[in-house]
């Protein structure tokens, strides 16, 4: 039997049958895996410590005729600072979520996985837990950039009508992915918005901005509220397999 092996971060998995796991891997060097793991539940508790989604595993993937198993083999890196705090581990688990809505079996990308490794870095060597703004800033942070690198752009700079430049006023257009002029606005019958205008600004600065970058901006709480609503929006007219639920998950869990 052909078997892989690759290092990856669990990004779902579901109690199937008896003793069986439904997984869901994004991997280094074969990018997202599904597969079922056998008996998984039956192992130790040092053993299903292995299959927990905030770690990065080495994981062995054998081939199947229907579907491919999965066992996890070592794990790589543990992460035991990120799981004793909330904000980070709910943060984290939103973000695996969306990378498992917006990414299929077949297309590995290594800048997804180094994407989410960034993430896992950053938090491992943060001693601030983030508030619920900066919670969701950082999930924000996160699905910009898997968006551009799963192929939908988002556009703050260029009016996404007539391209030109824009500038204040600018209205946010989310099924088109960005912002418009007012002139296009008007023509569109768009209602009249109420962002603030460094709304737009914090929206550039998340989309060029490294992990660490946004761990120290500092805004008005009301500004990124607005620049989260914006990417928030944006989120429900992307194609997704699920529906995108980190910003009510953060919300509701570090109310
Ligand atoms: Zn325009």
């Amino acid at each position: 039997m052909a078997y892989i092996r690759d290092r990856g971060f669990v990004l779902k998995h579901e109690a199937l049958r008896e003793h069986d796991t439904w997984i869901s891997i994004y991997d280094e060097r074969h990018g997202k895996l599904v597969g079922i793991a056998r008996g998984h539940r039956r192992l130790t508790g040092k053993q299903i410590g292995h299959m927990e989604p905030l770690v990065l595993a080495e994981v062995m993937i054998a081939e199947g005729k229907q579907v491919d198993k999965i066992a996890v083999s070592r794990v790589v890196e543990p992460y035991h600072g990120i799981r004793k705090d909330l904000s980070k581990v709910v943060i984290l688990s939103s973000c695996l979520s969306l990378v498992d809505m917006l990414t299929r079996p077949g297309v590995p990308d290594q800048r997804i996985f180094a994407h989410i490794e960034e993430l896992f870095q950053l938090f491992s060597g943060l001693t601030d837990s983030p508030s619920k703004e900066r919670a969701q800033l950082f999930y924000s942070w996160f699905a910009l950039r898997l968006l551009s690198l799963s192929g939908n752009i988002a556009s703050f700079t260029d009016c996404v009508i007539c391209r030109r430049e824009l500038t204040e006023p600018i209205y946010p257009i989310p099924k088109m992915g960005g912002g418009v002029c007012a002139r296009c606005a008007k023509a569109e019958g768009l209602e009249s918005h109420d962002t603030l205008p460094m709304t737009w600004k914090l929206l550039r600065l998340i989309q060029g901005a490294s992990c660490e970058d946004i761990a120290s901006v500092s805004a008005q709480k009301a500004l990124f509220r607005q620049a989260n609503a914006v990417i928030s929006d944006m989120l429900e007219f992307v194609p997704a397999d699920g529906e995108p639920h980190g910003f009510r998950t953060i919300s509701g869990v570090l109310a």
